[in-house]
């Protein structure tokens, strides 16, 4: 195959620059309407609520060109696999669901699978597609994801593959149509990339330059999804506090809040917070609107100021402390929840006592953790990974311990109480058992009858457990 593209580069992906990020505005060419009629698609997504955001995208310009949506992977006849490079164990997932996804190529020769996603974005991630799983037939990145319809045009006219990343700073897309997973929560983008450049994260080179939509854009999407009857939304970006920076506006995240919470949407959820744009127009925000949730993630990676720095997180522990310790007294009755990478390079095991005593200093609701996975281009995979994979693991357990020991007592306040939960659906456990989230964001499994998916109902909380709660329906 004569190579008419260009490989990524996270060279090219690190260049950063203060201009504000060109908006553009997608149209559906028409000669790509109807390419898909009679057809199906399915998406497998890995990752974060970037990437299921990301799906949905990807679900709209394939119903646009008339795909329809398949059962099952057997039955589609466009299969994208939306990745994830944040840590190797997700690279390694994808890699052998391409394999396995080779029978169904033989089944069906015309069968058409896309790459996407934040391994897209790595050349070592291509080039390894490229030449061991020759069923790929379109590799496109996350700047690119309205090429679909081009791409797929071409492959449909030319069977060849098609290649198609740009390793660039990015700039704003609108009125790109969207098919949402969900008929009562949403996901809302107001801001990508990231410009912190946490030196353990590939982020920043595989989303680009922190970019955020115009308010007016926001606003306008919040207002559509209360007219079509969402009772939730979360407000998307790699770190929201940034909101509005890049604009050169004084106009900051607290005040989109205060302005989204304007729009009447019954709950406002928002992430991911980085600890070092917490200002206080927000606090504000999320303090006078009752219809922002009383929940806040707010990672910490580490309790040790040390490797902290060598994370190049921008905070110490000390600073960290006190932004928590003052949300935790501005908002009372908050849930806080955090992520935390164990067995990064050098980390002691008195660095990692001092993660252990952050924990016992916050108490969280609950907390994501990992441990360090080395993303070659990153400053941290220079670093020499002196910590063994044995104590990696220990500290993760002990670390785990701890986090369910504070989630479980957190959770004791809510013993015999009657709280408000969204009903999301049947429970993925027991399908007998209805689901949904409280305020707080925690997880609420219960028994009731004569109720449906977007429901907002009471729950009187019979059992508690460390991440979950059990309960019964309360008629009204
Ligand atoms: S804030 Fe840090 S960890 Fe989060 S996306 Fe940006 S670089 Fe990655």
């Amino acid at each position: 195959m004569k190579k008419d593209y260009k490989l990524p580069s996270l060279n090219e992906a690190r260049k950063r620059d203060k201009e504000v990020s060109d908006k553009v505005t997608f149209f559906l060419d028409e000669q790509y309407k109807g390419l898909g009629e009679g057809k199906k698609y399915h998406i497998i997504t890995h990752g974060c609520q970037a990437n299921q955001r990301d799906s949905e995208t990807m679900a709209g310009l394939l119903e646009g060109m008339g795909y329809s949506p398949a059962d099952d992977e057997k039955d589609a006849d466009v299969i994208l696999i939306n990745t994830c490079a944040v840590r190797q164990g997700a690279e390694e997932k994808v890699l052998g669901e391409v394999g396995a996804l080779k029978r169904l190529k033989t089944l069906n020769p015309d069968l058409i699978i896309g790459l996407g996603g934040c391994m897209a974005q790595e050349e070592e991630s291509v080039k390894t597609i490229m030449e061991k799983y020759r069923q790929v037939d379109i590799i496109f990145g996350t700047h690119n994801i309205t090429s679909l319809p081009k791409l797929l045009y071409e492959v449909i006219s030319t069977k060849q593959r098609k290649i198609e990343v740009f390793s660039k700073m990015g700039e704003i897309i609108e009125s790109v149509p969207v098919t949402r997973f969900m008929t009562h929560k949403a996901w809302v983008n107001i801001m990508y990339g990231c410009n912190k450049f946490c030196s353990y994260c590939i982020v920043p080179y595989t989303r680009g330059k922190e970019r955020s939509r115009y308010k007016e854009d926001i606003i306008y999407e919040v207002e559509q999804l209360v007219k079509d009857g969402y009772k939730e939304i979360c407000l998307l970006g790699q770190n929201v506090n940034a909101y509005g920076k890049d604009l050169g506006i004084n106009y900051t995240f607290g005040n989109l809040l205060n302005d989204v919470a304007k729009t009447g949407i019954r709950r406002i959820r928002f992430m991911t917070s980085h600890p070092w744009d917490f200002d206080d127009t927000m606090i504000d925000a999320i303090r006078n609107n009752p219809n922002i949730m009383p929940y806040i993630h707010l990672p910490i990676q580490s309790g040790n100021t040390q490797i902290l720095k060598k994370m190049n997180r921008r905070y110490s522990r000390e600073e960290y402390f006190a932004l928590f310790d003052k949300l935790k007294k501005q908002l009372p009755g908050f849930a806080f929840t955090t992520d935390i990478i164990v067995g990064f390079p050098n980390e002691s095991d008195e660095a990692f006592e001092d993660t252990l005593s952050a924990v016992d200093h916050c108490q969280y609701d609950n907390s994501f953790t990992f441990i360090y996975s080395k993303r070659e281009g990153t400053p941290a995979a220079m670093m020499e990974d002196d910590v063994d994979r044995k104590t990696k693991e220990e500290r993760l357990q002990r670390l785990n311990e701890k986090v369910a020991y504070y989630a479980n007592l957190n959770n004791q306040r809510f013993k015999d109480q009657i709280v408000e939960v969204l009903v999301d659906g049947f429970s993925k456990r027991n399908s007998k058992v209805y689901s949904g989230y409280t305020p707080e964001n925690k997880l609420v499994n219960f028994t009731g009858e004569g109720i449906s998916t977007g429901d907002i109902v009471k729950v009187k909380i019979t059992e508690v457990m460390s991440f979950s709660l059990n309960g019964e329906l309360v008629k009204e």
